[in-house]
C-alpha cells in the first residue's frame, strides 16, 4: 500500500503545504513507488519557523524533568511501533529487516532513552569564583538529516535539542522521510506543546537551504556529505549561526602484525558492507602488514561471499540493494575508477548482479593492492567496496590511515592493547574502537577534519545545544 503524506507538522497541527509539489520515495529493491510526500518551499519554513521561536521560551522554562519526561514518552511510543519503523525503513532504505530490527528501529528508540537517562545528573549552572555559569538553551535548531540511518539520525539531533530546551524544526531526506512522519505522530501523541517539534519535508536546495539562511534560527544541525555540510556552513555564517556538522568518513581498519587477522578481516568486511556500504562512519579501507596481504586478502574475500544478495524482506538477505539509481550509478563509477587505476578487483565489479532484474543493487566488491593516491582510497564511496592497502611498517600504517580529507572514525586490532591504544591516539579520527570494541550511545561521535564540527551522542552531543552565559556578582 502507498504511503501517501500531504501535510507537514507545525505548530501542533498536520499542515497542508504552500506548494503542490511532491516528491516520490522509492522502494531500491523493486524500483516501485512507496509512497509520496510534500515537497516543501521556502513559505512552509517561514511558518515553522516562526512557530517554534514562539514555542521557545515556554519550552526552554519548562522544568529539565518534565522535558525528559516527554522525551521518555516519545520514546515509549517509538517502542510500540518498532516492528513498523524496521519494515518501513527496511522499505525505503533497503536495510535487511534483520539488521533494521535492530539498528534502523532498535537505535533511535536506545538513543532516546540515553538521552532521557542524562537529565538526571545534568547541571545547568556552575559556580566559577564570583561568576554562575548557566547553560541555556541555543534556541531554534534547525535539524537535516540523511537516508542511510535515517530515525537514528533524526533523534540524534532532536532529542538532546529538546531536552536541551531548544525548539526544532526538522528536515529529514527527501530519499527516506517516512519514519520522520511517525516520530511527528509520536510527538503529537506524547502532547509535546505546539512548535517545540515541526516537520517539513523537501528538497535541501529549498527547505534546507532556506532553514540554513533564516534569520530566526539560531543553530543547524546537519548530517549529511561533506559537499552539502559546507554549503550549509557557508549560508549559516551570513548571520553567524551555530553549525554542527556530521559528514562523510574514509575510515581506516589497521591491522598490526599482533591481530587475530581472522577476527579482525571478518570484522572490517561486516563493518565495510553493513547497510549495503551506506554508514558513515563504515571501515572501508583495511590496512594489513605486507607479508600478511594473501592471507588477508583469502579472509576478505571469503567474507564477502557470505553477504547474500536479494529481497531486504527475505531472511537470508545480508546485503540489501543502494538506496537509488543514483547512489549505484556513484558507486559502479567508483568501481570503475578503482579498475582504471590499477587496484586488483578481488571480487564483485560494476555489473548488475545477474539473478537480479529489479533493484539497485551492486554487488559485494573488494579491491586489492590499493594505493594511497587512487581515488577510491580518498574518495567515500558509500556502497560495499573494501579498499585493501599494505603498509611495512606502524608509522606507514599511521599515515595511510591519516592520509585523507576524513577523519570521522577509525579501528585498531592487535594483541598487545598498549600499542593498539599508542596507535589509536595517533590516529586523526574522532572514534577509534580497538579489537572490535561495542558501539558506545554515550561515547561522542563526530569527525576531525572534513569529517565535521562537534560531536553527536551522550553529554557532548547534548553540549551542542547550549548556549553558556555567566553572571558576576
Ligand atoms: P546529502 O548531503 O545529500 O543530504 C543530507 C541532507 O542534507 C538531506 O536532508 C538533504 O536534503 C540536505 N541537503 C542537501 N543539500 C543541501 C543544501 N544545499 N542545503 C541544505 N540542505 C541540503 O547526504 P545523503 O546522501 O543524504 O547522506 C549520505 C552522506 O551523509 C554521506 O556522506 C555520509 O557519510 C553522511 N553521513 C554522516 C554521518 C555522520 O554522523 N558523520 C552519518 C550519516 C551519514
Amino acid at each position: 500500500m502507498l504511503k501517501l503524506r500531504d501535510h507537514l507538522y507545525i505548530d501542533g497541527k498536520w499542515t497542508a503545504p504552500a506548494g503542490r509539489e511532491q516528491i516520490d520515495v522509492v522502494n531500491p529493491a523493486t524500483e516501485e513507488l512507496l509512497g509520496r510526500i510534500p515537497s516543501g518551499t521556502p513559505e512552509d519554513v517561514d511558518l515553522a519557523v516562526r512557530a517554534a521561536r514562539a514555542a521557545l521560551e515556554a519550552w526552554a522554562e519548562t522544568p529539565l524533568d518534565r522535558r525528559a519526561a516527554l522525551l521518555a514518552a516519545i520514546q515509549a511510543g517509538l517502542a510500540a511501533r518498532q516492528d513498523e519503523i524496521a519494515t518501513l525503513i527496511s522499505m525505503e532504505v533497503g536495510t535487511p529487516l534483520k539488521i533494521a530490527q535492530r539498528v534502523q528501529a532498535g537505535l533511535p528508540v536506545a538513543d532516546i532513552g540515553s538521552i532521557v537517562d542524562l537529565a538526571a545528573g545534568l547541571s545547568l549552572q556552575e559556580i566559577v569564583g564570583n561568576s554562575t555559569i548557566y547553560r541555556e538553551p541555543k534556541g531554534v535548531v534547525a535539524c537535516i538529516t540523511p537516508w542511510n540511518y535515517p530515525l537514528h539520525q533524526v533523534v540524534s539531533k532532536v532529542a538532546p535539542a529538546l531536552l536541551a530546551g531548544c525548539t526544532v524544526v526538522l528536515k529529514p531526506s527527501e530519499v527516506a522521510p517516512l519514519t520522520a512522519f511517525l516520530l511527528a505522530e509520536v510527538a503529537e501523541a506524547a502532547d509535546l506543546p505546539p512548535g517545540v517539534f515541526n516537520l517539513v519535508t523537501g528538497y535541501g536546495a529549498d527547505v534546507g537551504e532556506a532553514l540554513a539562511t533564516h534569520p530566526e534560527v539560531d543553530m543547524v544541525s546537519f548530517t549529511g556529505s561533506t559537499t552539502a555540510g559546507k554549503r550549509v556552513a557557508t549560508l549559516a555564517a551570513q548571520d553567524v549561526k551555530r553549525v554542527a556538522l556530521e559528514l562523510g568518513g574514509k575510515s581506516a581498519s589497521v591491522i598490526l602484525d599482533d591481530a587475530d587477522l581472522q577476527k579482525a578481516v571478518r570484522a572490517t568486511v561486516n563493518s565495510c558492507f553493513l547497510n549495503a556500504g551506506q554508514t558513515c562512519n563504515a571501515l572501508t579501507r583495511m590496512l594489513v602488514p605486507a607479508d600478511l596481504y594473501e592471507e588477508a586478502a583469502r579472509i576478505a574475500i571469503d567474507t564477502a561471499n557470505s553477504f547474500t544478495l536479494g529481497d531486504p524482506l527475505a531472511a537470508e538477505t545480508k546485503l540489501g540493494p543502494l538506496v537509488s539509481a543514483l547512489q549505484r550509478e556513484r558507486v559502479r563509477s567508483l568501481i570503475r575508477s578503482g579498475i582504471d587505476e590499477g587496484a586488483t578487483l578481488l571480487l564483485g565489479g560494476d555489473e548488475a548482479p545477474a539473478d537480479l532484474a529489479k533493484g539497485f543493487f551492486v554487488k559485494p566488491t573488494v579491491f586489492g593492492r590499493v594505493t594511497p593516491r587512487m581515488q577510491i582510497a580518498q574518495t567515500e564511496i558509500f556502497g560495499p567496496v573494501l579498499c585493501i592497502m599494505t603498509y611495512q611498517s606502524e608509522d606507514e600504517a599511521v599515515s595511510i590511515a591519516n592520509g585523507t580529507h576524513y577523519g570521522l572514525a577509525g579501528a585498531v586490532w592487535s594483541n598487545d592493547l598498549a600499542r593498539a591504544t599508542r596507535v589509536a591516539k595517533r590516529m586523526k579520527a574522532g572514534q577509534v574502537d580497538i579489537n572490535g570494541a561495542r558501539f558506545n550511545l554515550l561515547a561522542p561521535f563526530g569527525g576531525w577534519k572534513q569529517s565535521g564540527l562537534g560531536r553527536e551522542l551522550g553529554r557532548y552531543g547534548l553540549e551542542e545545544f547550549f548556549e553558556i552565559k555567566s553572571i558576576q556578582t
